[in-house]
């Protein structure tokens, strides 16, 4: 196969890359690098099988050759990247989308969307099944993201029905795993970085907060399946996630204890509608791909430090 990997420089994206072309498929990158980097493929550069273009995806998308599939994984993801790119987390989200979309019926390839755990905004149901709409403040300041991606799936369906496009939504929730950013602001590296440094653990409210967290290695397998997947219900949204939950104090807990550090804890305000509760419900996902995550968050964090310990000297 020959796929295209929208922001395929990010952090899942690049993961994704290596997948397919350790599977022996073509992969073409294309990203604008707002929030992505070189470094993160640099790798893979000189490959006859790789290619990077750089393009911003909210402007028409011009590819020479054949594809097989298109998968849309760019948009800042990280709640202060698009606190930040608010009109271009909904512009990619929409405008975006529409192009990827465009180019998938145009070259008859398959379309991924990369969804999120966002479109079930601050959750009202717990654990989350797919089949949940959702809570989500469409004015808040998360609302830039979850709007555009609740968009983005119903722009995927409308393509699926209406022009027959074969497509893909997985569903994604809080992923981790080495080449995250640095100062990428989301838990994870946040919590790493200030363990690492002996600066204190930045903890937004009370902390009593809940994620499920998934390792890179695991959501990169849940995607690949679902793309593979040929069954007629793989047009139905996935959630690709952990559902094993713990608060965020306990996540900070955690990495102090993996880092060996004394680092403090240090409570900061908790921002706007920070949804209360998130764990992902996955009976799906395991139906349809028998795929349930294998990798036990302290050994994917594990990992994970040994990256930025790395990074950091
Ligand atoms: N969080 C925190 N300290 C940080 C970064 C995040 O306590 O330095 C909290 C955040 O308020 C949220 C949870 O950790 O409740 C997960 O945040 P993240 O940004 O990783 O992703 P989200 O799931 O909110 O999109």
């Amino acid at each position: 196969m020959r796929v295209l990997i929208t922001g395929g420089a990010g952090f899942i994206g690049s993961h994704l890359a290596d997948r397919f072309l350790s599977e022996g498929h073509q992969v073409v990158v294309m990203d604008n690098l707002l929030t992505g980097t070189t470094d993160n493929i640099a790798h893979l550069n000189g490959r006859p099988d790789f290619s990077f273009v750089r393009h911003d995806v909210t402007n028409y998308i011009y590819l020479a050759g054949g594809l097989d599939a298109v998968l849309h994984f760019a948009s800042p993801a990280s709640p202060v990247d698009y606190l930040r790119f608010p009109i271009q987390t909904l512009k990619v989200g929409a405008l975006g989308t529409h192009n990827a979309l465009g180019l998938a019926m145009a070259k008859n390839a398959r379309f991924l969307l990369a969804s999120t755990s966002e479109v079930y905004g601050d959750p009202l149901v717990h654990p989350q099944p797919e089949d949940y709409w959702g809570n989500v403040n469409p004015v808040g300041m998360r609302g830039v993201y979850d709007e555009a991606k609740r968009f983005a799936e119903a722009l995927t369906m409308a393509y699926h029905r209406y022009h027959g496009v074969d497509t893909r939504i997985v569903r994604i929730f809080n992923t981790f795993g080495p080449r995250m950013r640095l100062n990428d602001g989301r838990a994870v590296p946040n919590f790493i970085t200030q363990a690492l440094r002996g600066e204190p653990l930045t903890v937004y409210g009370d902390g009593s907060q809940t994620r499920s967290i998934v390792y890179i290695g695991d959501e990169v397998e849940g995607i690949y399946r679902l793309l593979m997947c040929e069954a007629a219900e793989a047009a139905e949204p996935v959630n690709i996630g952990s559902p094993f939950e713990m608060t965020v104090l306990e996540l900070a807990e955690l990495i102090r204890e993996l880092t060996g550090s004394r680092s403090p804890l240090e409570h900061r305000p908790l921002p706007a509608d920070d949804p209360k509760v998130r764990r992902a419900e996955i009976g799906r996902a395991q139906a349809l791909l028998g795929w349930s995550p294998l990798v036990p968050a302290r050994e994917g964090l594990l990992k994970t430090i040994a990256d930025f310990r790395r990074r950091l000297a």
